[in-house]
């Protein structure tokens, strides 16, 4: 797994990707500062232990449940 912190020009604080080596990375909006960085780093695994990325729920759905825990 890497964690990338870089300049996120796209709305947002993060996300992930899985690549076909079944690594993941995490790429983190650097603007954020260290706090949000370490929330969404928190969202961000939380998603790859729930495979959220292969679910069958609409991606507005799991964003949802994520931020209710
Ligand atoms: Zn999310």
């Amino acid at each position: 797994m890497y964690c990338l912190l870089c300049f996120y020009f796209l709305a947002g604080s993060g996300f992930v990707i899985h690549d076909e080596n079944d690594d993941y990375t995490i790429i983190l909006n650097d603007r954020l500062g260290p706090e949000v960085n370490r929330k969404t780093l928190g969202h961000e695994l939380e998603h790859i232990k729930r495979r959220d990325i292969y679910a069958n729920e609409a991606a507005n759905y799991i964003e949802m449940e994520r931020h209710r825990l």
